[in-house]
């Protein structure tokens, strides 16, 4: 690691800033290395974002609220002081977790980005009813970058009838939302429609160098691009499909750049297109913090032979046969037999790469029996909620009869 100018203050350490929450604002020691960054209208945004969907979870399957404190803590002492969480992330516990530990820092110095949940709009009435809450949760005032949470083929509808659109812009005028962006998974005809109809401050893409060709993201980048509509990036690694990369896959990476790791790879691609205004990374552990903030402080975009090995690599990994799965959970909130399909699903991807039907057989035995692929039945809910569209039963089906093979 780079080393840090300036020593933390013990009276800032964390147990001390717990008792200070709520009476004192944290102090805030900035490192010398600082996270680069972009210049987004009237205001500088750091390049890296922590991404908090998948924050560090203890064994009892809770927020780490001290590992997570000193992640935040370690952001903004770097200059990465934009979080980006929403309603669902996180069983529904993100906002408030992130809201005890930034409301420890004053407001001024933090980008908060969060979103409107269209899967639970009723009515227009709720999309203010629902922001008023995320406010209580995160304890701020306004956000800065708010955005419709994933509009996509199976959400469009539910947008349209609750006027999502002009609710949200009411909010922006009252001052309550700085910046007014959207999420996308959809396809190409809903997202020209969309950028067609309303004026936009930003757009959250999901861009990485696999993506770009296999659930051809580049369409989605260029037809916000050519409305003039700023990208903030999500899944730069896919769920961290692009950290374990294959042997043959980490082998072309290593033999052009052996000091390069996966994750840093990945995410200079994203930030290297020439739209991006932040990457947002989901962090887990302070560690992943660091690395990442190294890989963000003086960055340097890609050259012309690191975006052709990105592509070579991309290529090894599509000829894998993996599933696109990027681990968001969406699909457990709604599964009524409570399949771990994130679980199968990286299983599987293992497997695929690895080619090890002995691991496949051992690592599929540790899935609790009710949790596993043979108890779907064919419902179809999660596929609504899947961001990447996958016929999950399908895949669940061909995954049983695999393991039915293995004996
Ligand atoms: S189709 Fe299967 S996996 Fe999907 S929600 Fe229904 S039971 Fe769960
Ligand atoms: S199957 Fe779809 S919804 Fe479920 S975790 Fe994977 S990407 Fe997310």
């Amino acid at each position: 690691m780079k080393r840090r100018e300036f020593i933390v203050n013990s009276a800032v350490a964390i147990t001390g800033a717990m008792v200070l929450s709520g009476c004192k604002k944290r102090e805030l020691l900035k490192s010398e290395n600082q996270v680069t960054k972009r210049k987004y209208k009237d205001i500088y945004v750091p390049l890296l974002a922590l991404g908090c969907m998948r924050l560090p979870m203890t064994k009892n399957n809770v927020v780490d609220m001290v590992e997570l404190d000193k992640m935040v803590q370690y952001c903004m002492e770097h200059g990465a002081n934009y979080f980006d969480t929403a309603y669902m992330y996180v069983n529904g516990t993100s906002e408030e977790c992130m809201g005890k530990v930034l409301s420890k820092y004053k407001r001024s110095d933090f980008f908060l980005a969060s979103k409107s949940p269209i899967y639970k709009m009723n009515s227009k009435e709720d999309v203010r009813k629902i922001f008023d809450e995320q406010r209580k949760r995160c304890k701020v005032d306004y956000f800065d970058f708010y955005m419709a949470h994933n509009i996509n083929q199976n959400t469009y509808d539910t947008y349209k009838k609750v006027d999502m659109y002009n609710e949200l812009l009411k909010l922006k005028d009252e001052g309550l939302i700085k910046y007014l962006g959207f999420s996308f998974h959809g396809t190409p005809d809903i997202l020209k429609e969309v950028v067609s109809k309303d004026k936009w401050d930003f757009a959250q893409l999901q861009v990485n160098y696999l993506d770009w060709d296999v659930v051809k993201a580049h369409q989605q980048y260029d037809i916000v691009q050519q409305k003039g509509i700023p990208v903030t990036v999500m899944e730069p690694l896919r769920g961290g499909g692009l950290v374990n990369l294959s042997e043959k896959a980490l082998n072309k990476l290593k033999e052009k750049y052996p000091n390069e790791t996966p994750a840093s790879f990945g995410l200079r691609w994203a930030a290297s297109q020439n739209n991006v205004v932040t990457v947002l990374s989901g962090m887990s552990n302070l560690e992943q913090v660091k690395q990442n903030i190294d890989t963000f402080t003086n960055f340097k975009p890609m050259d012309k032979n690191e975006l052709k090995v990105a592509d070579e690599i991309s290529k090894i990994i599509q000829s894998q046969g993996e599933i696109n799965c990027t681990a968001c959970k969406y699909c457990l909130e709604v599964c009524p037999r409570e399949i771990n399909i994130p679980a199968i699903f990286q299983i599987y991807n293992q497997y695929k790469v690895t080619k090890n039907k002995m691991f496949f057989g051992i690592y599929y035995n540790t899935l609790n029996e009710d949790e596993r692929a043979d108890k779907c039945i064919n419902c179809s809910l999660c596929t609504k909620n899947c961001p990447q569209a996958l016929k999950i039963p399908e895949l669940l089906k061909k995954i049983d009869s695999e393991v039915k093979t293995l004996g």
